[in-house]
């Protein structure tokens, strides 16, 4: 990875263990990433594969038994590990806002949404007098495209559907003027005619409010419809490196090759009632890793190799690294 000057965040060897009594396990093993100011990147990979023990890291959220061990997280060049904690709140507060998969656990049942959003504002901006806080917030929501902002402020958040809480928490997130966005799997509760708004949201989010995203999905669909550049988990690791395009016309590692396959495609000439193709096995139990590459017990392409020395990740393209012993050498197979 070469960061760069433009790099809003680079994560580097990050390491993530839970301390559990079968002992030591790796959800997070070394991962490496960086966001460019107002990209919109992606991390993917199947429920386990530690796409949501990695977010918590960058956000120093994770809980025990659960420590970061190592590795460096970097916003605008300032390293967020050694912080101490009422700077790491600030910014928890402030630069990077965290939108999660089910919104009715970030919002206080009791309180209108009105209130929570407002409340923000004014936990971000001393100062702020209380009318002007909602009236920011009643522009927020609108900005989130909430229909009725004004009347909705007054709601609480089980008076609203899903999508409407979820672009709620949004609203909450940006109204701190955020530079980084975290969000883990925004959309997965939501039915796909919201979940494509949702994501719309997001890309205008980015162009409105100059915010990088970092979206972390099981749904390679998802990904593809949003983001610039993409990492694909697997096991703790980054497996693949890549840009949305090159990773949807060529994949290279064979974990992702068979996570799009088992997409389905608008240009599939299938009979009715095919089975979309599933990846045999289950990710590995990270108290017990095989030795060699962790895919290797599901992967098709296995040589023996793989089952005794674990591949390095390297580049096998511009832009593109991977994970793989097929492209050890810079080569592509
Ligand atoms: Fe498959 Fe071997 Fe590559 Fe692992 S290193 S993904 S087992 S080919």
């Amino acid at each position: 990875m070469s960061d760069t000057d433009m790099d809003l965040l680079s994560v580097r060897d990050l390491r993530t263990s839970y301390f559990t009594r079968r002992g030591e396990l790796k959800a997070v093993d070394g991962a490496s990433l960086r966001v460019g100011r107002g990209e919109i990147v992606g991390v993917v990979g199947e429920s386990g594969c530690g796409k949501s023990a990695l977010a918590l890291s960058i956000l120093r959220l994770v809980a025990r038994p659960g420590r970061i061990v190592g590795g460096s997280v970097s916003l605008e060049g300032r390293e967020l590990l050694s912080l101490p904690d009422r700077e790491m709140r600030e910014v928890r507060g402030g630069s990077i806002a965290m939108v999660f998969q089910e919104p009715m656990t970030s919002l206080n049942p009791v309180k209108t949404v009105g209130w929570q959003i407002a409340e923000a504002a004014r936990a971000h901006e001393k100062g702020l007098g209380k009318r002007q806080a909602l009236q920011r917030s009643a522009e927020m929501l609108k900005a989130a495209g909430v229909a009725e902002a004004e009347r909705r402020l007054a709601s609480y958040p089980h008076q609203l559907s899903g999508g409407l809480r979820q672009r709620a928490m949004i609203a909450m997130a940006l109204i701190r003027r955020p530079r980084l966005l975290i969000a883990d799997e925004p959309t997965t509760a939501l039915d796909v005619t919201v979940e494509a708004q949702i994501l719309g949201l997001m890309k205008d989010l980015r162009s409105e409010f100059g915010a990088s995203i970092v979206l972390i999905s099981h749904n390679l669909g998802v990904v593809a419809e949003t983001c610039d550049r993409v990492y694909v988990m697997y096991a703790g690791e980054i497996v693949e490196e890549s840009d949305v395009f090159s990773l949807f016309e060529r994949p290279l590692h064979p974990y992702t090759a068979a996570l799009l396959k088992s997409l389905p495609r608008p240009d599939d000439r299938s009979p009715p009632g095919t089975r979309l193709h599933t990846i045999e096995g289950s990710v590995p139990d990270l108290l017990a890793r095989p030795a060699g590459c962790a895919f290797a017990p599901r992967c098709e392409k296995a040589v023996p190799e793989c089952a005794v020395a674990a591949p390095g990740l390297a580049q096998a393209e511009e832009g593109r690294r991977v994970r793989c012993h097929l492209y050890a050498q810079g080569g592509s197979r």
